[in-house]
């Protein structure tokens, strides 16, 4: 489709939030364009096969969750799944702890067996109470009190957010769950699977499906506004950017990520720490709350892919600062960002002929069932829109 040609959609961004707009847009019979400014499709879910034959996640782990059968019925059209039950670890003090906080922490904290009974009577003899937790901290010191706070929570989130808990919303820590019971998954909702062939397939397939779409790589459309013809916009990227950052810039948090792979036989010497020939860990994912550790956690996807191959990955997380030549990984949910975003947000709905979608578009640390649910949404909203 040449540039000159209008389009009924131009859609800004490749990632879950423009592909499933722009699939919903066409099947519907509306063309539409997808830009995006990197090189590939996916945006943060990005996986691929790096060098060592290993499909890992190019952009931090994605582990798809969802308590949605309407999102789950969409997304299958497009994919097989294979269903995986997450799981992961804490290291600190010298040793792997199970994680999240349940029943098994507890007794791994005793030093003996214990209860469930004896594990509630702990937490509320421990816990603070708090009737409506107001930030991230009293989120968790209201469940598990100061000690386990402290030990799991406090340093991790200062070296993720470079903020203390204090600062940031309930919601960042209160993602993660605490359990009376031994349930050691990461996340409890009903539906956990990853697409078989990844995210970068299942999202092709999205496109291949669009007959009205084309999607054009390498392209920043904030550098290029007024070369496109459209009726309608939908934008997934940065809502500030797009507002040339006329209130000042969101603040948003960054991260390096350091992958190094392994071969079978490096593997057999870490057979003892893994537990499972073919992995250099124990868990997926292993979370490194102390301070003095300079990366927050290492992923071994493998673990979750299930996929049979003798080499491994692991990649490291170094949070970053933001700065604008860097990927705004996270919106960071504080009270004055959720201010700056209010204002933001009323400009955006002066905008007659603009959709704001996506965690990046809306400014909410949002996962991919979310933001699938919010491009379902706004796709049904336009066509009846557009079509009447
Ligand atoms: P994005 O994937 O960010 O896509 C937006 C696209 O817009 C980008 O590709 C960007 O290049 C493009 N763009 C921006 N500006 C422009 C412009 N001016 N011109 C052209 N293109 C532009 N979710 C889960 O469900 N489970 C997880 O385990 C999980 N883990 C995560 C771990 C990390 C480290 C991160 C950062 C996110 C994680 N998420 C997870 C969230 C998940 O990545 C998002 O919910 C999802 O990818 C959002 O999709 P999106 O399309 O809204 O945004
Ligand atoms: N968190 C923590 N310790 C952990 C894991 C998480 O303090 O071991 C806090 C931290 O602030 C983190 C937030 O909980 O940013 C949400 O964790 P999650 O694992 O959901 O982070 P994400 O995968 O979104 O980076």
């Amino acid at each position: 489709m040449p540039h000159s040609q209008q389009v009924d959609f131009l859609i800004v961004g490749a990632g879950f939030s423009g592909l499933i707009a722009a699939e919903r847009l066409s099947a519907a019979g509306f063309r539409c364009k997808v830009l995006d400014r990197r090189p590939h499709i996916a945006g943060n879910a990005f996986d691929e096969y790096d060098e060592s034959g290993v499909l890992i996640h190019r952009y931090g782990p994605h582990y798809f969750r969802t308590n949605s059968p309407r999102i789950v019925e969409y997304l299958s059209r497009f994919t097989e799944w294979h269903h995986v039950s997450y799981q992961i670890k804490s290291y600190t003090q010298g040793k792997y702890w199970s994680f999240p906080i349940n029943l098994n922490t507890f007794e791994e904290w005793l030093g003996r067996a214990s209860t469930e009974d004896e594990w509630v009577s702990w937490l509320d003899a421990h816990k603070v109470p708090i009737d409506s937790p107001a930030n991230s901290e009293e989120v968790i010191v209201s469940q598990v009190g100061w000690e386990l706070y402290r030990a799991f929570f406090e340093q991790y989130t200062i070296k993720q957010w470079q903020l203390h808990p204090k600062e940031l919303d309930a919601s960042v820590c209160g993602r993660i769950p605490i359990r009376h019971n031994r349930d050691d998954r990461y996340l409890t909702d009903e539906f956990q699977a990853l697409p078989v062939a990844g995210y970068t397939a299942m999202l092709q397939k999205i496109i291949d499906h669009s007959p009205n779409s084309c999607v054009e790589l390498g392209v920043d459309f904030l550098a290029e506004k007024d070369r496109w013809s459209y009726k309608h916009l939908i934008f997934t990227g940065p809502i500030d950017a797009y507002f040339d950052f006329c209130y000042g810039t969101l603040p948003y948090r960054s991260v390096r990520f350091e992958n190094e792979s392994f071969t079978a036989e490096q593997l057999l010497e870490r057979e003892n720490i893994s537990g499972k020939p073919g992995h250099w860990q124990p868990a997926m994912q292993v979370n490194f709350p102390d301070l003095d550790v300079p990366y927050t956690r290492i992923v071994e996807i493998k673990h979750a892919t299930g996929q049979q191959i003798d080499a491994t990955t692991i990649v490291k997380e170094f949070p970053e600062e933001w700065t604008p030549e860097k990927e705004p990984f996270y919106p960071v949910p504080t009270s004055s960002s959720a201010e700056l975003y209010e204002r933001y947000k009323a400009l955006a709905q002066q905008q007659e002929n603009v959709s704001f979608i996506g965690r990046l578009g809306t400014y909410r640390y949002y996962n991919m069932d979310q933001v699938t649910g919010m491009a379902l949404a706004e796709a049904d909203r336009l066509i009846k829109r557009y079509s009447a």
